[in-house]
């Protein structure tokens, strides 16, 4: 119970790669708030955390669209009344809106860079404070690998993940005083909702390009986080930790 006495945040934590962190950090003896924007949207992640400790395992849904800074400063508060610190910061709400930069509409851009930029920016604003005067955390944030590479077809998913390395990078250093470490995990090609939309022609052709010849879990990607927020992480910072299988090589 590597993580007993913590509290963890994990943004769009209803399903896939944030489900899959909420119940590794909780499984470590972490007390998880998990968000979705819809009510009761993380009614599932709370019976998989229940089921993954016997029971054992605190964890409360709370709702919150990260694209709003009043919905973000009141995920804030009463995270903040109920739980009088926060421990472990977990960027991972995001979403695409995939196509070909001529036919890009400035609102496919704007809605992007809104929920995985913007969002990840307002919620550490409102918790950095309290995580300030903890003198310690731990901030990691789920960027993915087009954001080192791009992407053709996700020019605005592509720009928003490198704008959360570099944001991250920055707080690394501002936050380094604090012992608050700030790390991004930059996930490949992951079997989630997220990619379900994609067709089986695309997934042969990026099946072809990871050497570990399969694609990730959920878990791949959580375990890392877990990692990131644990004691065996606590020299790094600034980084980008990329899973993917080799796809990237
Ligand atoms: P997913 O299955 O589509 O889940 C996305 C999560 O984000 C949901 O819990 C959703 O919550 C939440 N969300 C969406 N918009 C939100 C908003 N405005 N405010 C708050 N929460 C919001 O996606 P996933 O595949 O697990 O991806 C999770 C993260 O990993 C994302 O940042 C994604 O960019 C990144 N990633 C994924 C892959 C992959 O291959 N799957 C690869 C690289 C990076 P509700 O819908 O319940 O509100």
């Amino acid at each position: 119970m590597q993580f007993a006495g913590k509290v963890a945040l994990v943004t769009g934590a209803s399903r896939g790669i944030g489900r899959a962190i909420a119940v590794a950090l909780a499984a470590g003896g972490a007390e998880v708030f998990c968000t979705s924007t819809k009510e009761g949207g993380c009614a599932d992640t709370l019976a998989a955390i229940a089921a993954a400790t016997g029971g054992a395992g605190k964890a409360t849904a709370l709702v919150c669209d990260v694209g709003s800074a009043a919905g973000v400063d009141a995920l804030a508060k009463t995270l903040l009344e109920r739980s009088g610190k926060l421990d472990f910061l977990v960027n991972n709400a995001g979403i695409t809106r995939d196509g070909l930069f001529l036919r890009m509409s400035e609102d496919d851009f704007d809605a992007v860079l809104a929920t995985n930029l913007r969002g990840s920016f307002l919620v550490c604003k409102a918790f950095a404070r309290a995580m300030a005067k903890a003198r310690g955390g731990r901030i990691v944030n789920v960027g993915s690998v087009v954001g080192i590479s791009g992407n053709a077809g996700q020019a605005n998913y592509a720009a928003s993940k490198a704008g959360l390395i570099g944001l991250s990078k920055s707080l690394a250093q501002e936050f380094a005083g604090r012992s608050i470490t700030v790390n991004v995990v930059a996930p490949g090609f992951i079997e989630t909702d997220m990619t379900s939309v994609l067709t089986p022609e695309v997934r042969t052709e990026m099946m072809k390009q990871i050497p570990l010849a399969r694609f990730g879990k959920p878990e791949d990607v959580a375990q890392v986080v877990a990692f990131l927020c644990s004691d065996a992480a606590s020299y790094v910072t600034g980084q980008t930790l990329v899973v993917d299988g080799g796809m990237t090589l």
